[in-house]
């Protein structure tokens, strides 16, 4: 093993390749790796590049672009204090700050915080508290999670198993992963809800006493498929849930702070979850954090089931530097500043409309365009690398969901590399 200099670009790629594995990708056949080299706004630099727009915002999170001064400063005066101590008895400035935060932006009723270290984590938690409610509540028989299929919820077991059944994450582990029950998706924005309403209806009454949990990802659908659905249907999981004692978990996980236009989207279909889980864009993409928020009534039921307390507490829950950069973005968030950025970055968008694809799909700062075939991810990505955007296509779709912070060339710049992605790949 021989040890690469760190300002040898090319030794670095060699050794990644031999030794580092990337997500959702072959060890012995990896997909082409970039390196990385700094980052600032909304400019990201790659080795053999230069400075492209970040079309992806760091996996969807980093919505205030790269080095703000703001977050930076939060973050060095944390770590000059102490940068972690365990969550087991002790507390600290940070934490409790974040959370009184988030008890106060979050809908009405969500007053419980448990600090997670990343998404898939604090989608575990809302359903192990779904379910622990369920056993306080003397209903110990509802054991599964009612959802809808086009998810995504995050890559651990649980997470994993509602998704949606036939993406290749669900299929391969079919047989190990808990049978949860499945409704259609729900019809596309614009289009009618009666139907899909009736027939999600149906399915919940029929599996009722086996429910612990609703699980969906409001007005969204994110890695699952990129597909915006009717806020109507928010008020259909509500009733739903009221209807038969579920538990209602809203993953806002990608669609928190702004992306699709309101500020959480719930608030879109005007109703509050008994659990939401925040992550991604929380520390404004600086560090891996995850909240898992419940109403009183849910901690109340948590509190009836037989060992009386929420049974899970990560090493790093907490984490003060986490805590102390997403208190930071959330003060960054609350000038309202957001809300101009993604209806700007929206009309941008609609400039979309005019590639040629089997479909486009525009919802507050999310631009999608679905082709009629599997993309070349590589063609498609050098391609747009050409245009100066970093893009990461998956399956049929072509997308953006930029940092709020993309100047109007900068989002003009992304929809040529979309443009020109789509015509390569
Ligand atoms: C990304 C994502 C997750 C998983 O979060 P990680 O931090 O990657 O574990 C869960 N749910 C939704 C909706 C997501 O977009």
């Amino acid at each position: 093993m021989t040890t690469p200099a760190l300002s040898d670009a090319a030794a670095l790629l060699a050794f990644d390749r031999e030794h580092l594995w990337h997500p959702y990708t072959s060890m012995l056949d990896p997909a082409p790796t970039r390196l990385v080299t700094g980052a600032s706004g909304s400019r990201i630099e790659i080795d053999g590049t230069g400075e492209v727009v970040d079309g992806m915002a760091s996996w969807w999170s980093a919505i205030h672009g790269y080095r703000h001064p703001a977050l930076d400063r939060a973050l060095r005066e944390q770590a000059e204090r102490f940068s972690h101590v365990m969550f087991g008895g002790l507390t600290h400035a940070p934490a409790v700050e974040l959370a009184r935060r988030l008890v106060e932006i979050t809908p009405d009723g969500l007053d419980r915080v448990f600090l997670a270290d990343s998404g898939s984590v604090s989608v575990e938690v809302a359903m192990k508290m779904a379910l622990q409610h369920q056993r306080g509540r003397k209903r110990p028989r509802r054991t599964r999670f009612l959802t809808v299929r086009g998810g995504y919820h995050g890559d651990t077991f649980d997470c994993m198993s509602v998704c949606d059944p036939d993406g290749g994450m669900h299929s391969m582990w079919s047989s190990l992963l808990p049978g949860q029950v499945f409704g259609e998706r729900p019809p596309a924005l614009g289009e009618d809800v009666t139907a899909w309403a009736e027939g999600f209806r149906a399915l919940a009454a029929e599996h009722a006493d086996r429910l612990a949990g609703l699980v969906v990802e409001p007005l969204l659908q994110g890695a699952g498929g990129m597909r915006p659905y009717p806020a109507e249907c928010l008020r259909v999981f509500r009733e739903v849930a009221d209807e038969h004692g579920l538990v209602l978990i809203f993953d806002e996980i990608a669609t928190g702070f702004g992306r699709t236009g309101t500020f959480f989207a719930a608030e879109a279909g005007g109703v509050s979850p008994d659990v939401l889980c925040l992550g991604k864009a929380l520390t404004g993409g600086y560090l891996t954090l995850a909240a898992t928020l419940c109403t009183g009534e849910v901690a109340r039921g948590i509190s009836g089931s037989d060992s009386g307390v929420l049974m899970h507490g990560p090493t790093f829950m907490g984490n003060p530097l986490a805590c102390a950069v997403a208190s930071a973005s959330l003060d960054l968030l609350a000038t309202g500043e957001w809300e101009r950025d993604v209806r700007r970055i929206n009309t941008g968008l609609q400039a979309l409309h005019d590639v040629d694809a089997a479909e486009v799909r525009v919802l507050g700062a999310v631009g999608v365009v679905r082709l009629d075939h599997p993309v070349d991810v590589a063609k498609a990505t050098e391609a747009a690398l050409a245009e100066g955007a970093w893009l990461r296509p998956f399956r049929d779709l072509i997308y953006t969901m930029p940092p709020y912070v993309c100047s109007d060339a900068d989002v003009a710049t992304l929809c040529a590399g979309i443009a020109a992605a789509a015509e390569a790949g």
